[in-house]
């Protein structure tokens, strides 16, 4: 029997390997294309919400010909926003975020986004999940960012028992080395996308199959 840390260690060498068949996340083909641009980071990570990576980076970079800073965005009316970003979902309601973190950030942080978790929450429309990928990815400063598929994955190996992303991510704090906080967002997220989908998860073609609590339940 597996000691939680043994699980852990084994889970992350697996899914390192495994994950490198799939497409990168959105952040982290945002991160190839323009580089660690924390402004970038964030407005991606907010056209992201309820919208599949596939469609937001073509939203990304189109509105990134137009925008890379808080004062080139504010410059784009609002009507023309919400045609550029579309395609995203939710234009209406993102458009309005848009603008509104984008005047935060320049009127109150001189153009630099926050490299606090406190002060990340306080700008309307950044929550706990993008404020804390912004914080990793950009900043490389150990955040857990508990998205729908590190909250479901986590409690399907049964590193954790818990309802809501919050209680995950204080969760796996008290579990994960620090010096995984970040590729944990990562790794999830691919094999979320890929193998353990929300509805039907692949166990039985799972490479971490004996090692996950749900997936020996299903296929012992
Ligand atoms: S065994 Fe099944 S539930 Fe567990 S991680 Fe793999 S696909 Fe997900």
């Amino acid at each position: 029997m597996q000691t939680t840390k043994q699980q852990i260690k084994t889970v992350i060498a697996t899914l390192r390997h495994e994950t490198k068949q799939y497409p990168p996340p959105l952040i982290d083909i945002i991160i190839q294309e323009y580089g660690k641009m924390p402004f970038l980071i964030l407005i991606s990570c907010l056209l992201s919400l309820r919208a599949k990576d596939v469609v937001t980076i073509h939203v990304c970079r189109t509105l990134f010909k137009k925008a890379q800073t808080p004062q080139e965005l504010l410059a784009i009316p609002r009507a023309k926003l919400e045609k550029i970003i579309f395609k995203s979902g939710f234009y209406k309601n993102k458009s309005k975020v848009l603008h509104e973190v984008s005047t935060t950030i320049h009127e109150k942080y001189g153009d630099t986004v926050p490299r606090s978790l406190d002060r990340l929450l306080k700008i309307r429309g950044v929550g706990r999940k993008t404020a804390n990928l912004v914080l990793g990815l950009a900043y490389n400063i150990p955040a857990i960012c508990v998205d729908t598929h590190v909250h479901r994955i986590s409690n399907r190996l049964g590193l954790v028992a818990t309802r809501t992303p919050e209680a995950t991510e204080r969760a796996l704090e008290k579990i994960l080395p620090k010096k995984h906080w970040i590729e944990w967002n990562t790794l999830l997220v691919i094999w979320g996308q890929n193998k353990c989908t929300p509805r039907a998860p692949k166990c039985a073609w799972c490479a971490v199959h004996r090692f996950c609590e749900y997936g020996r339940a299903r296929q012992p």
